[in-house]
């Protein structure tokens, strides 16, 4: 299927979207990124890539890492994992603490920060460098040697991470790591930094479409597993306003703070945007507006 009219209706539709919005502040090095960029690639499930605007530019994925080193530790521990954390939709900031200590230790998701840094974690225990076992996974699947850790970003968000020290120290205190405190904080934060391009991101999440094997064909995850992945995307993927992106675009998602966003059609394609200026729980606004313009105009959704 050839895409670009759905495309130019993406880029008209975007434009005055570009004009809103502020990138992540939170993180000083982000927010240098300039707002206006726009990026957006679709590939199927042959691994054929389309896209427009900067689909090739990388950039920091952040949150969207948390779908990768999920899938990774569901490959390797089963639906064991599901007794770590929560599959409910997030009802609070990706940050909460106080939803954390209400739960008693046990994150609402696997996509909520509390709920991130235990699958770090885990993939820290059973691999011995989440981090760098979550790249190389990356590089194979979109067979980019180039992917790689940002060090200016991770150093500004350590510096400025107080929040996410503070999750993994309470998450510490209730017995909920095998790891130290800072080799998880050091793991979650540079996976975050990790930057990859639209390109680089449809065809390493295309796993998710072809219900669980990798670019090669082998497999990463059986059918439910990779099913369970896109029904949390689908409830808790784009932080607490996912009932909010549901409605509009219909499918299962991951965003990240950078802008970026990853979306699946299971069985069909995987789609990609990035727009840096985000609304204010955290989602690419020039991104969702992209990925409702592509299921719209479409007419392909999981509904
Ligand atoms: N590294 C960011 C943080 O932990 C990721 C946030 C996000 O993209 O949701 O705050």
């Amino acid at each position: 299927m050839d895409y670009q009219w759905v495309f130019a209706e993406i880029t008209r539709a975007i434009r005055p979207v570009l004009a809103g919005g502020r990138t992540a502040d939170y993180i000083p090095a982000l927010a240098q990124t300039d707002p206006k960029h726009f990026g957006f690639a679709v590939a199927d499930l042959t691994s054929h890539v389309q896209g427009t605007g900067d689909w090739e530019i990388p950039f920091s994925i952040q949150s969207v890492s948390k779908v990768f080193t999920l899938a990774l530790v569901l490959a390797a521990d089963g639906d064991r994992l599901w007794t770590l954390v929560g599959k409910e939709p997030s009802g609070a900031p990706f940050n909460s603490l106080y939803h954390l200590q209400r739960s008693g230790g046990i994150p609402r998701n696997p996509f909520v920060n509390a709920g991130a840094l235990i699958i770090t974690d885990r993939l820290q225990t059973l691999t011995g460098d989440a981090s760098g076992t979550l790249r190389d996974f990356l590089r194979t699947e979109t067979d980019n040697p180039d992917i790689d850790f940002d060090a200016r970003i991770a150093e500004s968000e350590q510096r400025h991470g107080h929040r996410n020290a503070a999750l993994a120290h309470l998450l510490a205190d209730y017995g909920r790591l095998d790891n130290p405190v800072d080799t998880v904080l050091d793991h979650y934060t540079r996976q975050c930094s990790l930057t990859m391009s639209c390109r680089d991101l449809v065809l390493a999440a295309s796993f998710l479409a072809r219900h669980g094997l990798r670019a090669s064909h082998s497999r990463l995850l059986n059918r439910s597993e990779a099913k369970r992945i896109n029904a949390v995307m689908l409830v808790g993927g784009t932080y607490d306003t996912a009932g909010d992106f549901a409605h509009r675009v219909g499918l299962p998602a991951k965003s990240g703070v950078g802008g970026g966003i990853i979306a699946v059609i299971p069985g069909r394609c995987i789609l990609a945007a990035w727009g840096p200026a985000i609304d204010r729980y955290g989602n690419s606004l020039a991104g969702v507006t992209a990925l409702d313009v592509f299921t719209t105009h479409t007419g392909l959704s999981i509904f």
